[in-house]
C-alpha cells in the first residue's frame, strides 16, 4: 500500500500565500490516483484558528474515508492550555491519528509532546531548518515518534539536512518525510545512515505534485522491500501505534485493545497493545 504521509486539505484564512489560502483536495485527488497512491495523510494548511481547520479537514476526510486519514494541526503558544482536548476531539470525533505543529509558528512544547505520548500519536513536525530542536525533544519523549518534515528544511538548507540525517541514524524514534526534499543526496544518505525504515514518502501536496515526488524514492533504485517501507509500510507502523480514538476503517492491520473505544470521554480511548516505539539501534 503506497501512502502518502503529508498532504494539505483546506482553505486558510490569511492569504497571503497559497500555503495559508486554499489546499484544494480534488486536484490532488486525482494525481494521486493517476500516481498509484493509495491513501493520504491531510493535514489543514496555516491558519488562525486549528480547532475550525481540523473540522475542515474531518469533513474532507468525511468525503473520501477510504483514500484520507487526518493529522490535528495545532499552535503550540495559541493553543495552548486546550492542546489535549484539541487532538482527543479530533481523534474521537474523525479518527484523526497524529499531530501536526509548524516551527514557524511554534516549536512543540512539552503539551504538545505529552498530549502525543498519551494518545500515541505520531508527530510531524517542521522545524524550519532548525534542526537542532530535535536534540531536545528526541531524547526528552522517547516514547513519542517525531516525523521531520523535509527532512528538517523546505527552504533547501544543507545543514539542516546534514543535521536530520545523523539524527535519523542516532534516535530511534526519530523519522523524516521526503516531501519537498530538492537535494537529492541527502534523501540518499538518510537511507545509507539510518535505513529505509527511518525515511516516509511525503508530497506535501497540493502544493507540490504527488507524481513527481513519488518518483524521488522509485529513483532510489531499492530492493522492492525497502521501497515498500519508504512508500507505506513506516507510517502504517507508526499509525497502527495510535489506535486510539473511534473505529477507524480507513486502516488495516493492527487492532486496538478489547475493540475500539467508542462515544465521548478520555478513559474510554483504548491504547495499542503493539505501542512500543521503533527499535533500531544507531549506527
Ligand atoms: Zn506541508
Amino acid at each position: 500500500m503506497i501512502v502518502d504521509c503529508h498532504c494539505h486539505a483546506g482553505r486558510g484564512d490569511k492569504m497571503t500565500a497559497p500555503w495559508n489560502t486554499h489546499a484544494p483536495i480534488e486536484p490532488y485527488l486525482r494525481r494521486a490516483r493517476a500516481a498509484g497512491i493509495d491513501k493520504t495523510i491531510v493535514m489543514a494548511p496555516f491558519h488562525s484558528n486549528y480547532a475550525e481547520a481540523n473540522a475542515q479537514v474531518g469533513r474532507i476526510v468525511g468525503k473520501y474515508p477510504g483514500r484520507l486519514i487526518g493529522f490535528a494541526f495545532v499552535h503550540a503558544v495559541r493553543d495552548a492550555g486546550r492542546i489535549f482536548q484539541m487532538v482527543e476531539h479530533a481523534v474521537r470525533k474523525w479518527s484523526f491519528r497524529g499531530i501536526k505543529v509548524h516551527g514557524h509558528e511554534a516549536m512543540p512544547t512539552r503539551e504538545v509532546c505529552e498530549t502525543a505520548r498519551t494518545l500515541r500519536l505520531p508527530l510531524l513536525v517542521d522545524v524550519t531548518s532548525r534542526s537542532e530542536v530535535v536534540d531536545m525533544l528526541a531524547p526528552q519523549y522517547p516514547e513519542v515518534n517525531f516525523i521531520i518534515a523535509h527532512l528538517g528544511s523546505n527552504t533547501d538548507d544543507f545543514r539542516a539536512h546534514q543535521q536530520v540525517v545523523y539524527q535519523l541514524a542516532r534516535y530511534p524514534n526519530v523519522f523524516a518525510d521526503t516531501s519537498g526534499v530538492r537535494q537529492y543526496d541527502y534523501i540518499v544518505e538518510a537511507v545509507k545512515r539510518a535505513g529505509a525504515r527511518k525515511l516516509l514518502f511525503g508530497s506535501d501536496g497540493p502544493w507540490l505534485h504527488p507524481g513527481v515526488e513519488i518518483q524521488k524514492i522509485r529513483l532510489l533504485g531499492l530492493p522492492p522491500d525497502q521501497e515498500a517501507l519508504i512508500l507505506g509500510g513506516n507510517i502504517l507502523r507508526l499509525l497502527r501505534l495510535a489506535r486510539a480514538g473511534a473505529e477507524s476503517p480507513t486502516i488495516s492491520g493492527g487492532r486496538a485493545q478489547n475493540g475500539a473505544a467508542r462515544g465521548p470521554g478520555r478513559s474510554q480511548i483504548l491504547y495499542a497493545v503493539d505501542g512500543a516505539p521503533a527499535t533500531e539501534t544507531a549506527l
